[in-house]
């Protein structure tokens, strides 16, 4: 395990020193430097010490190892400890936000030491105090995956949760925070859900206490994700505390303002709120009120299922070609973040999923709305993140110029939803209820328009990143400052014509002032003309400097114009960090308010987002029920129709399940039929319909699914130590236990990992199970064509099959779902098309030919070499066969290309490529 999934954060009060080459005694035997540097990492010795010294931050003993191994940077030496070299490596401060993103990306954690005083700071104290002028330095951040803020080091384009596991007596809970956002959720959940629940998160944290870790239900999850883990000391997860925390953060004066909230979720809630706090060193961010998240209210999706159906990820870990990648069109990153937390948890209520599809249904029939408020959210910057960077003091001008941006935005959109074309106010009850809400929240804006004003007529076109050097207060914003500008720009303007004067008065032809950091301003002549300045009749000159090939001067007038100029640009940029301050303060106090319309418009981008996609792509508005059936017609697969090429069509097909007819539709049919394809499809159609998505298909009547689950596929979980088989049967074992009346099941090929008879009977079982006591809408594919039978002892089991042509023995597939049952899997078809070695097709042809003639004459399904040729006697007796087959297919090839090639439009150049080609 690494060093990050040990981390055991500690601070001040719980100072350690296991595992570090240096304890609190050798402090007094080191140079002052190295016993501030260990006295500091003994506070964190599970974090990375980032040490600043001057241009660099340092990393000192394993610190440095480790980080030199993570970066591949060059690990040197300063100094010696117990008579052992120091190890020591470097990251340069200007570009150092690169270096940590890696480390933090593997799972490291980082504690940044900063200088807090300047070294003239330090002399002025060393002075009052006695002893060495030591710069003071302090850590000012601990930088773990869960609480990052930077743009450079988060997708924008996704959240970045930090979610906290916490337990009281039996019961569990989770706080779920998104820092870079203010997203702030509290979740109880059952013991066997904490997987679901973290897949469905995608947290890139996770903080819990040592205990839990070792909790025996828990392992498998917790291995899986263990480079994610911060463990913490269980006295930190404590109900009191954490309601003393909840309280103090949100001002309250009781926990009855968040709803309804469980031992265990105050427990995580106040646990997350002392870590964040000690990550930022008291810097706590904005965020929102806890959101209380009810499992009844959500979709279920377990964590095998979400990884099935590809809705993050593919199963090979890309986002492209995931569900939510192909059916994302919204413009902001915020956008983007609702969009994804909308699929990733749908909804089971159906009023609110109609709400959601009444505000797609405004933005799908008002062409001109959707693509004006398109328009205008192009300009609308992330505002959720600007705050989150400003809310703990690490933001700058930039993330003020956004939120004027995102403001301006929102301005704009409070009034032109309610406005059509010739400017007519529309009526607010023509507006969907979720559009109306909305505005309530954007309406808001009006009450920040003191702020914009500032910030629209302070902020300067071209911004610095940081404020620390000022340059981004506006040209008459603030007469004073414009005042002390002036003087500025007016004293550069004196020094030039003092340039002048002094060059007449020395009588010499080259004679500048110039400007350095060492010296500041001095005038400079050339060595051979420097004489006259020594010969000045007043001592105008004064002498500084003689370099190789000049002279250096200064004057009284100079120095002092100088003073006057280094003071009114002191003046300048306290007065402009104190104007940043004013609005950082404005900006503050407005954070509930700034954040709620930035969800707003959030909303809007992804309700036009999910109409532009339906009208794109033709999908259309699903219909919900509160009872349990399964009706679409038409339907496809939203992935799988976006990647075929331009010459293949997607077919669509119907599905419907319900108690009256059939429930559980058995699918058999061949291998490359379409049969996975259709499965996923359907539950991709629930979750996008319970998500408020329109879905793709001609119509769809969806009854309420509470959970749904997926068995597709098979794949080793050899990290987890379980075979093919054992992942195939804890997911079904998962299914039959925890599916109801509500649930929509997809089965694919239950029972193939193991041999033909056990897997025959296990898939036999699962289905009468389903059947019989599940009762829930189930798809059921299989190659068990023996399943079939099945259909005359359930009565609500259905057999179904894709339909496929033979022509000129091939096999074509027409990917059509037709009632009726398939007796063959074609499997040696599909195997030649892979390029299977042609001998390799024949026998399998051969084996199959014979173990069919058996079992039609009853014979065992064994087979002895006797009655098949040998292998060796077999490649002999087809070589002759095999070599004209591959001829024949040649002069197939041949044919068509010929049958292809129209002379009479070829040049003579092409005509003799051509020829070339055939020839090959
Ligand atoms: P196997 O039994 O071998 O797993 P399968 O019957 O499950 O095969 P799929 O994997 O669903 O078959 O589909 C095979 C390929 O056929 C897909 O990759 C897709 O490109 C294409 N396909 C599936 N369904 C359709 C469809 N309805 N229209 C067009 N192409 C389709």
């Amino acid at each position: 395990m690494s060093m990050a999934a040990e981390t055991n954060l500690t601070d001040k009060k719980g100072e350690q020193s296991n595992g570090l080459p240096f304890t609190r005694d050798d402090i007094a035997k080191t140079t002052p430097m190295m016993a501030q540097f260990m006295e500091t990492k003994l506070q964190y010795p599970d974090c990375l010490l980032f040490y600043r010294m001057g241009d660099f931050y340092e990393l000192f003993f394993n610190d440095a190892v480790t980080a030199a191994k993570a970066l591949d940077i060059a690990l040197t030496k300063r100094g010696t400890h117990n008579d052992e070299p120091i190890a020591m490596c470097g990251v340069p401060f200007h570009s150092y936000e690169n270096y940590l993103t890696r480390l933090v990306k593997q799972g490291f954690k980082i504690a940044i030491c900063e200088q807090v005083e300047t070294p003239e700071e330090a002399k002025k104290r060393a002075k009052q105090e006695g002893g060495k002028a030591l710069v003071k330095r302090d850590v000012v951040r601990i930088v773990t995956q869960g609480t990052l803020t930077e743009d450079a080091q988060l997708d924008n384009r996704a959240n970045n949760y930090l979610l906290c596991l916490a337990q009281k007596n039996l019961n569990f809970a989770v706080s779920v925070i998104d820092i870079s956002t203010g997203s702030f959720y509290l979740e109880s959940v059952f013991e066997k859900d904490i997987p679901a629940l973290i897949e469905r998160y995608d947290p890139s944290e996770i903080l819990l206490s040592e205990n839990l870790r070792d909790h025996e239900n828990l392992k498998d999850v917790l291995t899986h994700h263990h480079q994610k883990l911060s463990l913490w000391d269980q006295s930190r997860f404590d109900e009191g505390n954490g309601k003393k925390r909840l309280l103090s953060y949100y001002q309250v004066g009781t926990l009855e303002a968040f709803g309804d909230l469980q031992p265990a979720m105050i427990i995580a809630g106040g646990a997350l709120l002392d870590y964040v706090e000690l990550t930022q060193k008291g810097k706590l961010p904005h965020l929102e009120r806890p959101q209380l998240i009810h499992h009844q209210s959500q979709l279920q999706i377990d964590a095998s299922t979400r990884r099935n159906l590809e809705i993050n990820k593919t199963m090979q870990g890309e986002k492209k070609g995931s569900l939510i990648h192909t059916l994302d069109r919204t413009i902001t990153a915020s956008g983007a973040r609702l969009l994804s937390n909308w699929l990733n948890a749908p909804l089971a209520d159906k009023g609110k999923i109609e709400e959601r599809l009444n505000a797609v249904a405004f933005f799908k029939q008002s062409t001109e709305k959707r693509d004006h408020l398109r328009d205008n959210l192009k300009s609308c910057p992330d505002m959720e993140r600007a705050l989150a960077r400003l809310s703990v003091d690490r933001g700058g001008p930039r993330d003020m110029q956004a939120v004027l941006n995102a403001l301006d935005v929102a301005f704009y959109l409070k009034d032109f939803l309610k406005s059509d074309r010739g400017g007519q106010k529309i009526a607010d009850d023509s507006l969907p209820e979720s559009l109306l809400s909305i505005l309530e929240y954007i309406k808001k804006a009006d009450q920040l328009i003191d702020l914009m004003d500032h910030l629209e007529r302070g902020l300067k076109q071209d911004l610095p990143m940081l404020s620390r050097d000022g340059g981004f207060v506006q040209k008459s914003y603030d007469p004073a400052l414009d005042e002390l500008k002036d003087l500025c720009d007016n004293s550069k303007k004196t020094m030039l014509e003092m340039e002048a004067r002094y060059l007449k008065r020395a009588g010499v032809s080259n004679l500048k002032i110039k400007h350095n950091n060492v010296i500041g301003y001095y005038i400079e002549v050339p060595s051979a003309q420097a004489q006259p300045l020594f010969d000045d009749d007043e001592k105008f000159f004064i002498h500084r400097q003689t370099m190789a090939n000049a002279v250096r001067f200064t004057s009284v007038e100079l120095s002092e114009l100088e003073d006057k100029m280094a003071s009114a640009a002191d003046k300048a940029l306290g007065l402009e960090l104190e104007i940043y301050k004013n609005w950082l303060d404005k900006i503050k106090q407005a954070l509930p308010l700034l954040s709620m319309i930035a969800k707003a418009v959030a909303h809007l981008d992804v309700f036009a987002s999910i109409a532009e996609l339906a009208l794109e792509n033709d999908y259309c508005r699903p219909a919900i029920f509160e009872d349990t059936r399964f009706d679409v017609e038409q339907a496809r697969h939203p992935v799988v129709e976006q990647h075929l090429s331009a010459e293949e069509n997607f077919i669509p097909n119907d599905c419907c399940l319900n108690d009256t007819e059939s429930r559980i539709w058995l699918l058999t049919g061949p291998n490359m039929a379409g049969k996975s394809t259709f499965l996923r499809q359907n539950a991709l159609l629930v979750i996008m319909a319970q998500a408020g998505f329109y879905v793709p298909a001609k119509k769809a009547e969806i009854g309420l699914v509470d959970k749904i689950f997926s068995r597709v596929g098979a794949a080793d979980d050899l990290a987890r130590g379980q075979s093919t088989f054992m992942v195939e049967m804890v997911e079904t074992a998962a299914i039959l236990n925890q599916a109801t009346e509500r649930s929509l099941v997809i089965l694919d090929e239950i029972g193939r990992g193991t041999s033909t008879f056990d897997g025959l009977s296990i898939a036999w079982a699962c289905l009468e199970h389903l059947h019989d006591n599940n009762q829930c809408r189930s798809l059921f594919a299989t190659h068990y064509h023996e399943l079939t039978q099945l259909r005359s002892s359930l009565d609500k089991l259905a057999c179904y099959t894709v339909k496929i042509k033979e022509w000129q023995n091939e096999v074509i597939f027409m990917h059509e779902v037709i009632a009726g049952e398939a007796n063959r899997s074609y499997g040696i078809h599909v195997a030649k098309l892979a390029g299977l070695p042609a001998i390799v097709v024949k026998r399998s042809q051969a084996i199959l030919d014979k173990l069919e003639s058996d079992q039609q004459s009853g014979a065992s399904k064994s087979i002895n070499n006797n009655e098949l040729p040998l292998f060796s006697q077999f490649k002999e007796q087809e070589k002759d066969a095999i070599e004209q087959e591959v001829l024949d297919e040649k002069a197939q090839a041949l044919q068509e290309k010929l049958d292809q090639i129209d002379p009479d439009s070829l040049s003579p150049r092409e005509a003799l490529d051509l020829l070339y080609d055939l020839k090959k």
